[in-house]
């Protein structure tokens, strides 16, 4: 039985007053923590429900908890989350409105994290202060996770993870950022579909490295420095790693099938009956379906030798993986040692992410998201999908089992690109079923 809630206007204004706090996390330096302290303040301001009726907690410079008590706390409890950090912008870009100015114009709100990830964030606070106006009470406790620097991989959400798992607490269902409602997925498909992530692929640099005796080039040994690198990066190539569909995939692919038009129709529907195909088939495709199978290889540096005639002493390459659903960096690098083969090349992690588990697409959890989107973008199916961004997710992922990436606002392929790019826009509308997806989350939990 749906609450009688009053639906506060302005949204739009609340959004561009956020987006007028310059919260650059990779600027902190030179900006200061200034507008991260502000944007705590406008939270304040223009939230009074909240912060009045829920506990708020500061964990780290730039986290924050906030508890919502439900009516029955012996019952595990909802993460939403947030960040309220934003990439920065590149000063050469033309934008048609100032980045941080937060014009509303002929229905949107432009400026740097009206998607990412100001508007979901709005759109999740929105709903709560709505609720709380209405005098409602949910079912079991709401935690809103809020982190300030989420573009730099900073620690807030990491530690608010911690002292949660620390605290006894396995939430029922996290649900941050990372996927969104788009338009056709796949070829032979048409429609809106909520992309909803159910794992993040995970990330490492690798450094291969080889020495070999300096000396003149004029008597060269069959294989300097140099080319014991080239041959190790020859050696990597998308078959290096196996593909392997999570069950996402057959998923995807037997919801989408109802829905396809021309031969889409029979392919997915046999394809989602055969997994090991899945793997193969997506593999075969390349780009991001192949990327949602495998861990993937790209080396992107490579360098060695200081002159034209001299053996070189030392050489290196750098290649970026990602790693596939359930993989660790432990096991990326055995295998890549494996496929290498040559003891003379050492191999060191410049930097590493183990990728999550993967989260159930069939239990409850996944239902009540599916219920949401159908009150909020009731023309959209719901789709499980891989991440192939890191959110802040991850950290939760890593203890509890039920964490899923979804902002509930509808985003153009063209939107998609303006996140991390140019004119980032929400349209006002998307706000409005933003709220209504978080209002039908909380009373559906
Ligand atoms: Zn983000």
């Amino acid at each position: 039985m749906p609450t009688d809630v009053q639906i506060r206007a302005g949204a739009a204004e609340r959004l561009s007053r956020m987006i007028q706090l310059p919260t650059v996390s990779a600027e902190l330096e030179t900006r200061g923590a200034e507008p991260f302290e502000a944007f705590v303040a406008l939270l304040e301001e223009l939230y009074p429900h909240m912060h009045k009726l829920l506990e708020r907690e500061r964990v780290t410079d730039f986290g924050l908890l906030y508890r919502w008590q439900g009516a029955d706390s012996t019952q595990d409890p909802a993460v939403l989350m947030a960040h309220y950090d934003v990439v920065p912008v590149d000063e050469r870009d033309a934008w048609t409105y100032p980045p941080f100015e937060g014009r509303i114009e002929n229905g949107w709100v432009y400026g740097r994290g009206t998607l990412d990830d100001k508007g979901p964030l709005l759109v999740t606070l929105e709903a709560v202060e709505n609720l709380l106006a209405a005098g409602y009470t949910p079912a079991r406790d709401v935690y809103i996770s809020l982190g300030g620097n989420e573009e730099t991989f900073g620690d807030a959400a990491a530690a608010i993870a911690k002292l949660l798992k620390d605290r006894g607490i396995t939430p029922w269902i996290v649900l941050d950022e990372g996927g969104a409602v788009v338009d056709s997925i796949l070829p032979f498909t048409n429609g809106a579909a909520a992309m909803v992530g159910v794992g993040e692929k995970g990330i490492a640099s690798v450094r291969l490295s080889a020495k070999s005796d300096g000396g003149h080039a004029s008597v060269p040994p069959p294989l300097t420095a140099v080319g014991r690198v080239s041959k190790a990066v020859t050696k990597l190539t998308p078959g290096t790693f196996p593909a392997k569909a999570p069950t996402a995939i057959p998923r995807m692919l037997g919801t989408v099938a109802p829905r396809a038009t021309g031969p889409g129709k029979p392919i997915y529907k046999l394809l989602s009956s055969w997994p090991w195909l899945n793997a193969r088939v997506f593999a075969a495709l390349g780009g991001e379906p192949a990327a949602m199978v495998r861990t993937t290889i790209a080396p992107t540096k490579l360098s060695g030798g200081t002159a034209n005639n001299v053996l070189p002493s030392n050489a290196s390459a750098t290649v970026n993986l990602r790693l596939a659903l359930g993989e660790t960096v432990g096991d990326t690098v055995r295998r890549l040692r494996k496929a290498i083969g040559d003891d003379e090349i050492s191999l060191e992690v410049l930097e590493g992410n183990d990728a999550s588990p993967e989260s159930p697409s069939d239990g409850p959890q996944f239902a009540l998201i599916r219920t949401a989107v159908s009150a909020s973008h009731p023309e959209a199916i719901t789709v499980p999908y891989v991440t192939m961004a890191a959110t802040d997710s991850r950290y939760f992922h890593k203890y509890f089992p039920h964490v899923y990436r979804f902002a509930p606002l509808m985003m153009t392929a063209e939107q998609r690109a303006a996140i991390h790019g140019v004119d980032e826009r929400v349209q006002i509308s998307e706000l409005a079923r933003g709220e209504l997806f978080h209002r039908t989350f909380i009373e559906n939990l």
